[in-house]
């Protein structure tokens, strides 16, 4: 395991120009677990710079040789699994067995997904009269949050690579340590200096002096849209590519024919997913209104099955929140939802009885929200589930489409054709019919303020390529 105190700069675990710290907390003991370095502007200075130097030369890398050292990443990632699963259910509070399926092995995934799409795709290609080539921006800042911090990092890391641009990674002083691990399984695998960097500051000092560095060609983020939004602001200035991986709020909805015993734990299994802190989390569950008392009945009788506890153990399904301002905002969400009228199913906003420390949430369903409530609207992050009603599927689509997010979507009825109608309606950038699996090979990515730019396939890989057309 690499010191938590060093930043990764040119090939080498380097100090902070700074002796600030960062405390990280574990979410469930609430005891400090470590401290990591605040990066400063200079230590970005100094990342920006060795991306810099070696963009030229990894750029004219054989794109074979890139995808050889991605798929080595993917190979020491899955070396490192269980120490990595326990150590993002101790830092994050995802349960172990959520930890090891997804935590890890989406990243694993990523990599070898980045350089099988490299070594197939065309970066050169006759058009006409025209020669058109794909080529790296450069030098790519990736700025990466907290719920699934090695994930989100690779999710940028291996596209960006793979088409040739070096990299700045910052993830969130909230959940960092995993992303250690991962940096070092990089500089394992013998990456030429400066190709892949680490710094871990806090957003408005590392993050900020990222996004506006004049030597940053794009910035890749994931978080909130607020951030995402000043983000874009910042990058505007020197005009650099950005691509926004943003919130949702993301609804299911099913139709007359769908069974309720299948919709119900399939849903709530999305909604209380990572303790609820997942960015694609089907958080609106939209029903006819003749079903609404069945469904209630069947969360109420589901949410049994999600108790919280320690992360660390097998059984467990539902750990903490990652943070103490992630409980305040989520136990905020709850009591602003109660005050507006929305029906208390199950849990609500006091801690669990069993749980003294630690940022417990009970799993949460709250019924009879409608479009004037902000439970309808806003991204909670935790384990908290509402449920509307509808009196036609033309209203359905209407609840489902009335937010100003555009992330995920769901639909289950039995009428396939009818699942593709409603599919195409949904102003959302991934729908999933009838509980199907998600698909870490196809593209992810937001409509309206869910973001723009895609992750994953050859979509992700193609965020990470210019455009040249060359006449001879
Ligand atoms: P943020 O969007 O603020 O954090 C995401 C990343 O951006 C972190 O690395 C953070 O750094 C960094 N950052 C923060 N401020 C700036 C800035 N001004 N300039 C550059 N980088 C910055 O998420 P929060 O942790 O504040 O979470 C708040 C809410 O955001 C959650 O409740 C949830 O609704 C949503 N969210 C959505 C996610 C998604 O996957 N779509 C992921 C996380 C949160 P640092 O944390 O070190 O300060």
């Amino acid at each position: 395991m690499p010191a938590h105190d060093r930043l990764y700069i040119n090939g080498a675990w380097v100090p902070s120009h700074d002796t600030d710290l960062l405390t990280v907390v574990d979410p469930t003991t609430e005891r400090p677990l470590a401290t990591v370095p605040d990066a400063t502007a200079r230590d970005v200075d100094d990342a920006v710079s060795a991306a810099r130097a070696a963009a030229d030369r990894w750029a004219a890398t054989p794109v074979g040789e890139r995808a050889d050292l991605l798929r080595a990443v993917a190979e020491e990632l899955g070396r490192r699994a269980e120490p990595l699963a326990r150590l993002v259910a101790q830092d994050v509070g995802s349960p172990l067995s959520f930890a090891r399926a997804v935590q890890v092995l989406l990243p694993v995934n990523s990599f070898l997904q980045a350089a099988r799409t490299a070594v197939a795709y065309p970066f050169e290609r006759a058009q006409g009269p025209s020669r058109i080539l794909r080529e790296p921006y450069g030098v790519v800042a990736a700025i990466t949050p907290w719920n699934y911090p090695v994930h989100q990092a690779a999710a940028k890391i291996a596209p960006a690579l793979a088409a040739g641009n070096t990299v700045v990674l910052k993830p969130s002083e909230v959940a960092p340590l995993s992303v250690w691990e991962l940096a070092d399984a990089i500089a394992t695998v013998g990456l030429p200096p400066g190709v892949f960097n680490l710094v871990c500051g806090s957003g408005p000092r590392a993050g900020e002096a990222l996004a506006a560095h004049p030597g940053v060609d794009v910035v890749s983020f994931t978080g909130s849209t607020h951030t995402g939004r000043r983000i874009g602001a910042l990058a505007a200035r020197t005009v650099k590519k950005v691509t926004l991986e943003l919130g949702g709020k993301s609804p299911a909805v099913m139709l007359a024919d769908a069974d309720p015993a299948r919709v119900v734990p399939d849903v709530m299994a999305s909604a209380f997913m990572n303790n609820g802190q997942t960015c694609s989390a089907l958080t609106r569950l939209i029903v006819p209104r003749p079903a609404l008392a069945d469904v209630e009945e069947l969360a109420r009788h589901t949410a049994l099955d999600w108790v919280p506890g320690d992360p660390g153990e097998e059984r467990t399904r539902l750990g903490p929140l990652a943070s103490a301002a992630q409980l305040q905002r989520v136990r905020r969400h709850i009591t602003r939802a109660r005050a507006d009228g929305a029906a208390l199913v199950t849990g609500g906003e006091d801690p669990p009885a069993h749980t003294p420390r630690g940022f417990f949430v009970r799993p949460t369903v709250l019924s009879r929200v409608d479009p004037r409530m902000a439970l309808h609207h806003e991204e909670v992050f935790g384990p908290v589930l509402a449920i509307e009603a509808y009196d036609s599927e033309e209203e359905a689509l209407n609840i489902a489409n009335d937010t100003e997010y555009g992330l995920a979507a769901a639909v289950w009825t039995g009428d396939e054709h009818r699942a593709l109608a409603l599919a195409r309606a949904l102003r959302a950038g991934q729908v999933q019919v009838n509980g199907a699996p998600f698909d870490p090979n196809a593209p992810f990515g937001g409509y309206k303020q869910s973001g723009n730019g895609r992750e994953g396939g050859t979509a992700g890989l193609e965020e990470f390529l210019e455009t040249k057309a060359v006449q001879i």
